[in-house]
C-alpha cells in the first residue's frame, strides 16, 4: 500500500497534510470548502500489467475491494467483506451489463466508501463518527463502526426505508430520525458535532469514501478486461460513485493500466428531486437547492448535493449526460428487471434501468454499445417503499 503523498482540495488545489485527520479544505478563500482529494507517489507501478499487480495484491485476506491495496491508504483495513460484486451480462440486451453492489455488505455500494472511511478513522484513532444519511450510508456506517469499535451518531428523514432504521439500531448506533430531508440532518450534524467530538463523516466531507468508492472504476474496468465501456450509468444522489470512478480512471490512465476514450457518465436523477440534471440543462455550474424534494429512490433525495460542481464538470467532460426519470418509470424498471432478468433492483438501481431503455429509444444509444448500469442497492431493503409503489399489502390471515 503507497503512502499518501498529500491531499489536494478539489477547488483552490491547495496541499493539505493527511498526517492528522482532514474534512474538507482549511485554505479555501470561500465557502463552500472544496473537498480534498488524496494523491499517492504511483511511480513505482507505471507501465505495470494491472493483471499482474491485482493477481499478487488480492490473495489471503485482501479479497473483495482491497484487491486495489496497491492504490488505496496504507492501513490496516476495517472489512465486512465490500467490494467485487458481480458484473452481470443482461439477459436482453446485448451490451449491457449490470454492476451488482446490492451484494455489498449491508446491501449498498455504501459499503465501499465506509468501509474505507472507518479504517481511516480507526488509523487516526477517532473515536466518534456522524453522518446525515438518505439511508444506506446509515445502515454502512453503523456496520463499519461496530466492527472497528466506534461510536456511530446517525442522523436521517423520518421515512427512510424502514430496513436501515432497523440495521442501523440493530448494530448499535446512535439513531435519531428527523422530520426532514437529508439536507435538515447535515445541518444538525454540522451545528452539534463540536460540542459533541463528533468527526463528520459526511459524503465529500472528508476524503476517504472517494476512496473507497473509486474501486468501482478499477473494478469496472478490470471486469471489463481491463477496457473502458462506452457508458456508465449512475444513480446520482450525493454523486460520490461517479466522482470516485473519475479519479480511478484518471489514476489508471496514468499507470498505463487503461487506455482509449473514457466512457460516458450518465448521471441520472428522480424527476422529483433533479438538482443537477437542472443544472446541466441550464449550463450551470452548480446546482441549486432543489425545493419539495420527494421521489420513491430515497438514495436520490438529495435537494442539492455537496459535490455538485464536481459532478457536472465530469458529466460534460465525458461528453454524457444529466437526466431525470419518474418514479412511475421507476417503478415499472423494478418490475421489468424483476420478470425478465431475475433481479430485484432498488428504486435508485431502477433509476438507470429506466434512463437506458430511454435513451435506446431515443438513439442516444445503440444496443451493441458496451454500457455498465449501476445497481447500487439491494431491492430487499426497499420491501416497504416498493410495495407501497406497487399497492402490495400483506395478505390478512383468514
Ligand atoms: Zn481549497
Amino acid at each position: 500500500m503507497p503512502p499518501i503523498s498529500y491531499l489536494e482540495c478539489a477547488r483552490c488545489h491547495a496541499h493539505v497534510s493527511a498526517d492528522t485527520p482532514q474534512t474538507v479544505c482549511p485554505q479555501c478563500p470561500t465557502q463552500p470548502a472544496g473537498s480534498l482529494f488524496v494523491h499517492y507517489d504511483l511511480s513505482h507501478l507505471k507501465g505495470t500489467s494491472p493483471r499482474d499487480v491485482v493477481a499478487r495484491d488480492a490473495q489471503g485476506p485482501w479479497a473483495g475491494m482491497w484487491r486495489y491495496r496497491s492504490v488505496l491508504p496504507d492501513a490496516q483495513p476495517v472489512t465486512l467483506g465490500e467490494g467485487w460484486t458481480p458484473m452481470l451480462k443482461s439477459r436482453r440486451h446485448t451490451g449491457a451489463y449490470l454492476k451488482e453492489e446490492g451484494a455489498n455488505p449491508t446491501g449498498s455500494f455504501k459499503a465501499r466508501g465506509l468501509a474505507m472511511a472507518v479504517t481511516m478513522a480507526k488509523h487516526y484513532g477517532l473515536r466518534k463518527l456522524a453522518v446525515p444519511s438518505a439511508g444506506n450510508a446509515a445502515g454502512a456506517l453503523a456496520a463499519y463502526a461496530a466492527a472497528a469499535g466506534i461510536e456511530a451518531h446517525i442522523f436521517m428523514p423520518l421515512d427512510v426505508p424502514f430496513a436501515n432504521y432497523v440495521e442501523a439500531t440493530a448494530y448499535g448506533a446512535h439513531v435519531q430520525l428527523v422530520d426532514g430531508l437529508i439536507s435538515d440532518c447535515a445541518r444538525i450534524v454540522a451545528e452539534r458535532k463540536q460540542q459533541e467530538g463528533w468527526f463528520d463523516i459526511s459524503t465529500l466531507k472528508e476524503p476517504f469514501r472517494i476512496e473507497g468508492k473509486k474501486t468501482m472504476g478499477y473494478e469496472l474496468v478490470e471486469q471489463l478486461g481491463w477496457e473502458y465501456p462506452d457508458a456508465v450509468f449512475y444513480p446520482t444522489g450525493g454523486g460520490v460513485g461517479l466522482i470516485g470512478m473519475w479519479k480511478a480512471f484518471e489514476e489508471m490512465e496514468s499507470l498505463g493500466w487503461v487506455r482509449g476514450k473514457r466512457p460516458k457518465m450518465i448521471a441520472v436523477q428522480s424527476s422529483g428531486c433533479a438538482p443537477v440534471v437542472r443544472a446541466y440543462e441550464s449550463g450551470a455550474g452548480v446546482s441549486t437547492m432543489w425545493q419539495d424534494a420527494a421521489t420513491i429512490a430515497s438514495g436520490l433525495r438529495v435537494p442539492k448535493p455537496y459535490g455538485d460542481a464536481l459532478i457536472l464538470d465530469i458529466v460534460r467532460a465525458s461528453d454524457g449526460i444529466a437526466m431525470a426519470v419518474s418514479d412511475d418509470d421507476i417503478l415499472a424498471s423494478i418490475l421489468d428487471w424483476g420478470r425478465n432478468e431475475g433481479i430485484f433492483l432498488s428504486p435508485e438501481g431502477a433509476s438507470v434501468t429506466a434512463a437506458y431503455d430511454q435513451l435506446l429509444a431515443r438513439g442516444y444509444l445503440n444496443p451493441g454499445d458496451r454500457v455498465v448500469l449501476f445497481n447500487t442497492g439491494a431491492g430487499l431493503k426497499y420491501t416497504d417503499v416498493t410495495a407501497e409503489a406497487m399497492k402490495l399489502k400483506r395478505p390478512s390471515a383468514q
